[in-house]
């Protein structure tokens, strides 16, 4: 599919270059030496041998108005492809796949290290809506069915154990024919004089990396990628881009599952997260979020949700760090308070906690159509319709404190579009694909849609769908010499 005429031309890149982007005529600096290298990025003389740990070092200058201006320099392309992901969640994982079974030469970009997003660097434990989905999401389900614990069985994959989830997406991709780079965080993203997306800019232990490609979609779930593109986004509940909170989440062990049947969500029901509250609280805990959720997923391992981070943007790494540090803090106070409870609780213990913590919010990328709290209460369908969700509105409390004026206006909105219900609805092909910027389509939660549409589409049975949707667009639109917002829904499934 990589064929000459759709290869990015030299002459491509010397108009990226033009545009301010990041390829042109440069120097390179190695071990404090001024190096000439050649014009392409190819590993030609000059260049450091990264193979053996050499770098290419910085330079720059520090201003006297408190910015560093850093010298311009070639980067290395470190891949060629027809369809390049950012992002190995749910989304990321629907779309590689797609991509890559309907033949495109397939890059995804994940920044931790292990694909499934929030589904296992998060340590969820949960699929929510995807029992009706056919194709890549009913895959997944079977192989948690297949693999997993009793109680992956008796929930038809719903609950799944995140370490094995781990294992079967990365034999899923590898099988595939996926090129997967894990550890590599998207930092840049390049569009031409025609304002299409034509390369990625990422950083890894290899250093700075520039990546080519014919495709290109954003499933970072913060819209990472559309951002660096360019493309408008929105943010939170209001103006002032107020988010729902993020919880850290982690696993636990030392507890008898036939002591505490009351307490275990998948057993007591929806009253189990009461009771747990409640008797947390009258042993003196007093977690951040009011509704702790208890699963047992197999041998005595439980996964635990019991923390909220209120007003942290998805975008502030410093403010992300300092909630994900004062997260794990608080579930380990919680877990040493049950502890302190005594009985069932005695020997109670954290095993992990998540390495990501899980992020409910982040862009919500401008598309050529916008999901809508109004589609939601209609059951609005589409014929360009990708996924149909049957999920309600789940808004978890935006502030800590519920006398927020700003607050309350907002829990009202979300109080009249619970009362006017949710119909299933079909997230459209065009919401998938970014208004701003050609050759670029998101999948999973930084789609084009409102605040309380988001609160119900974004959970992962969804984001698998939509992802295997944008794979495929992707992947035809690239077969047919066309972009995907050229095509309907109906002529890439019929491709
Ligand atoms: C605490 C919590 C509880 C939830 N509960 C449920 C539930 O029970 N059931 C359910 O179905 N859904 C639940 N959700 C919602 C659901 O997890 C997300 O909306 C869903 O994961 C969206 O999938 P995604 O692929 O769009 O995003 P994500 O799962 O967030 O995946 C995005 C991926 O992109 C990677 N990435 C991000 N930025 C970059 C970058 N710059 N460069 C490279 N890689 C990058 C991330 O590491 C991640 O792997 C919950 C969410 C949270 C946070």
């Amino acid at each position: 599919m990589n064929s000459p005429n759709n290869a990015p031309s030299r002459r491509k890149f010397l108009q990226t270059a033009a545009v301010g982007a990041v390829l042109g005529p440069y120097t390179l600096v190695l071990g404090g030496r001024a190096v000439a290298a050649g014009s392409r990025g190819a590993p030609a003389a000059g260049w450091p041998n990264f193979a053996k740990g050499e770098v290419v070092r910085t330079g720059g200058q520090l201003t006297a108005d408190g910015r560093f201006v850093e010298t311009q320099r070639a980067l290395p392309i470190a891949g060629r492809s027809d369809v390049l992901i950012v992002g190995g969640g749910p989304a990321g994982i629907g779309a590689a796949l797609a991509a890559a079974r309907a033949g495109a030469k397939t890059q995804l970009i994940e920044t931790a290290g292990c694909l499934g997003g929030v589904w296992t660097a998060g340590m969820l434990t949960k699929i929510i809506d995807g029992g009706n989905k056919p194709g890549i999401m009913k895959e997944i389900l079977a192989a948690m069915v297949a693999r997993g614990s009793l109680v992956a069985k008796q929930t038809q994959g719903a609950i799944y154990d995140p370490e094995l989830m781990k294992l079967v997406l990365e034999e899923m991709c590898v099988t595939a024919g996926i090129k997967i780079r894990l550890h590599t965080h998207l930092v840049g993203a390049v569009t031409d004089q025609r304002n299409r997306l034509v390369a990625v800019v990422t950083e890894s232990k290899s250093g700075r990396q520039a990546w080519v490609a014919d495709r290109f979609i954003d499933c970072s779930g913060d819209g990472d990628l559309a951002a660096q593109a360019g493309c408008r986004f929105d943010v939170g509940a209001t103006a002032d881009c107020e988010c729902q909170p993020m919880s850290l989440m982690a696993l636990l062990a030392g507890v008898n599952t036939e002591l505490v049947p009351e307490f275990i969500r998948e057993i007591g029901g929806g009253e189990a997260k009461t009771r747990f509250y409640e008797l947390m609280k009258q042993s003196g805990i007093n977690p951040s979020y009011r509704q702790p959720t208890l699963r047992h997923l197999h041998s005595g391992i439980f996964s635990l949700m019991t923390n909220h981070e209120y007003g942290v943007p998805a975008y502030d790494a410093d403010q992300i760090s300092v909630a994900t540090i004062r997260a794990r803090a608080e579930i380990h106070a919680i877990v040493a308070g049950l502890r302190r409870i005594g009985g069932p609780w005695k020997d109670v213990a954290v095993v992990a906690t998540a390495e990501q913590i899980g992020i409910r919010e982040g862009r919500r990328v401008r598309g050529r159509q916008t999901v809508t709290a109004a589609d939601l209460a209609q059951g609005k369908k589409s014929d360009d319709g990708v996924c149909r969700v049957t999920f309600g509105i789940d808004v978890h409390d935006v502030w800590s404190d519920s006398t927020n004026p700003k607050g309350a206006d907002v829990m009202e909105n979300v109080r009249r579009a619970r009362k006017q219900g949710v119909k299933p609805y079909d997230i459209p092909l065009p919401a998938l694909i970014a208004g701003d910027v050609d050759g670029l389509m998101m999948a999973g939660r930084c789609i084009s849609g409102d605040f309380i549409a988001h609160a119900s589409y974004r959970v992962t049975g969804n984001a698998v769908p939509m992802g295997e949707a944008a794979g495929l667009a992707s992947a035809v639109s690239l077969k047919k010499g066309v972009l995907p917002h050229e095509l309907s829904w109906r002529e890439i499934k019929a491709t």
